[in-house]
């Protein structure tokens, strides 16, 4: 019996023995085809000796050094290497140890520029329903995925609320053209300002790219420039959650480059180490950073580990690994074919009623009938039983089950390493294929 709380609730807890490029191997059983980068993180896949040994020589040197007293070397040129061309106006990083942990530095950097520059009543924000952006008190208070909030609502804060996401498959009206559906949330996200008095808002927060709650659910082109509109009429500011979707998941290195705008403020996390160290990070506009340096001096938020040495030296690593092998190419390139690949296998398939998704960043959604969209009875975990189909078929994909109009539907989210090659791509489909077909049949 596992001692580790979360193993030891579960049935049979695999132990992981080592991981290799795309494989990863388990006390037991052949090895798998680590398809999701485990929850999209393994960006560049395992056991890369360039990453080991950025770790090893850090961990030599120095391995801790509290922020109060010092910087680090390699802190201060992963935010080089970040931010030292400004991106989008993005001056700053701030390192923490994980998404959630990015998120809650994100809200309080938000509610704290307010304050510095005199508009203290702004301690509101917006974000979406069936989203996710992380499990920490703040995090989950923030996020609309109504099965993780619903046994901690009495303790979550006051301060969120939530509007309907963008999401086509699901909410776009019969007949609704994409310019109506688009107009319509944004209407819906100015009734939401008026409710709450637009000078109250802090901050709008949404995923790019919906993760976890929805799987891979992309915008319709002009959503975020026209939420990006409201914010701007009233001075809010827009948050964008990239912890998932970001650091080059998409196909390029933010997901916003390809929506249209730029955030105020972006969290970052998964893609940034690669799974090889725990970290996160937020990226912020100069004049926010400004702000705060005219103002009080102070980021008034602090971790004892964050912008940790040893988790920086990995994720700097990562990083020059992503830009000198140069795998954004090949993650538009492989996304391509892996985008062709499910739309062949499962196009037709009676279970599927949608493939979506955006570079390497794939998800299908189960359905139990196809004309009208009818999810799965929960009772079913349809998501578990193809994700240990597709275990038992040698491959990792990642299952999920979304809450959509108080059910919750089942998706599987397909994220490889972005060095995945085209026979990696097409036996990922071909064992996923054999997987679904067991579970659903
Ligand atoms: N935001 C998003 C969009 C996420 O997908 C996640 C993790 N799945 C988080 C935040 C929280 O990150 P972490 O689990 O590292 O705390």
């Amino acid at each position: 019996m596992s001692r580790i709380l979360h193993r030891s609730l579960r049935k049979d807890p695999l132990l992981a023995v080592s991981g290799q490029g795309l494989m990863v191997r388990g006390a037991e059983g052949p090895p798998v085809i680590d398809a999701s980068g485990g929850a999209a993180v393994a960006c560049i896949g395992h056991g890369d000796e360039r990453v080991v040994r950025a770790i090893t020589e850090q961990a030599r040197q120095i391995a801790y050094a509290h922020t109060v007293f010092f910087t680090c070397e390699a802190a201060e040129e992963l935010a080089e290497l970040l931010v030292g061309e400004s991106p989008g106006g993005l001056t700053h990083a701030y390192f923490v140890s994980s998404g959630s942990e990015a998120m809650e530095a994100a809200l309080k950097l938000a509610r704290q520029y307010f304050l510095e520059i005199g508009q203290p009543r702004r301690d509101r924000f917006i974000a979406r329903r069936q989203s996710y952006h992380g499990n920490t008190l703040g995090a989950l208070g923030l996020g609309g995925n109504m099965a993780r909030r619903e046994p901690y609502e009495p303790i979550l804060a006051g301060c969120f609320s939530h509007v309907s996401p963008c999401f086509a498959y699901r909410f776009q009206g019969e007949g609704e053209s994409d310019a109506d559906y688009v107009a319509r949330l944004a209407a819906e996200l100015e009734a939401e300002f008026q409710r709450l008095g637009p000078d109250r808002v802090a901050a709008f927060v949404a995923e790019p790219i919906v993760g976890a709650t929805t799987g891979c659910v992309t915008a319709l082109p002009g959503y975020f420039p026209a939420m990006r509109e409201v914010c701007d009429r009233h001075g809010a500011l827009l948050i964008l959650d990239e912890v998932m979707c970001g650091m080059g998941r998409s196909g390029t290195l933010h997901a916003w480059e390809q929506e249209g705008v730029t955030p105020d403020i972006q969290t970052i996390a998964k893609g940034l180490g690669g799974g090889y160290q725990p970290i996160g990070a937020i990226l912020a506009q100069g004049r926010i950073v400004r702000a705060l340096a005219e103002g009080s001096g102070a980021f008034k938020h602090g971790h004892t580990y964050q912008a940790h040495p040893v988790a920086c030296a990995a994720a700097l690593a990562v990083q020059r690994i992503i830009r000198e092998d140069d795998l954004l190419a090949n993650v538009r390139a492989m996304g391509g074919r892996l985008e062709a690949g499910l739309h062949e296998r499962f196009g037709n398939h009676a279970h599927v009623g949608d493939i979506r998704g955006r570079g390497l960043f794939w998800a299908l959604e189960f359905v139990e009938d196809r004309a009208s969209r009818r999810s799965f009875d929960p009772a079913r975990k349809v998501n578990e039983a193809v994700k240990d189909a597709a275990m038992a078929a040698g491959v990792m994909i990642y299952p999920m089950g979304g809450t959509i109009d108080g059910r919750v539907g089942d998706h599987v989210i397909i994220a490889p390493p972005y060095i995945a090659g085209p026979e990696d791509i097409d036996r990922i489909v071909e064992r996923l294929g054999e997987a679904v077909d067991r579970a659903l049949a």
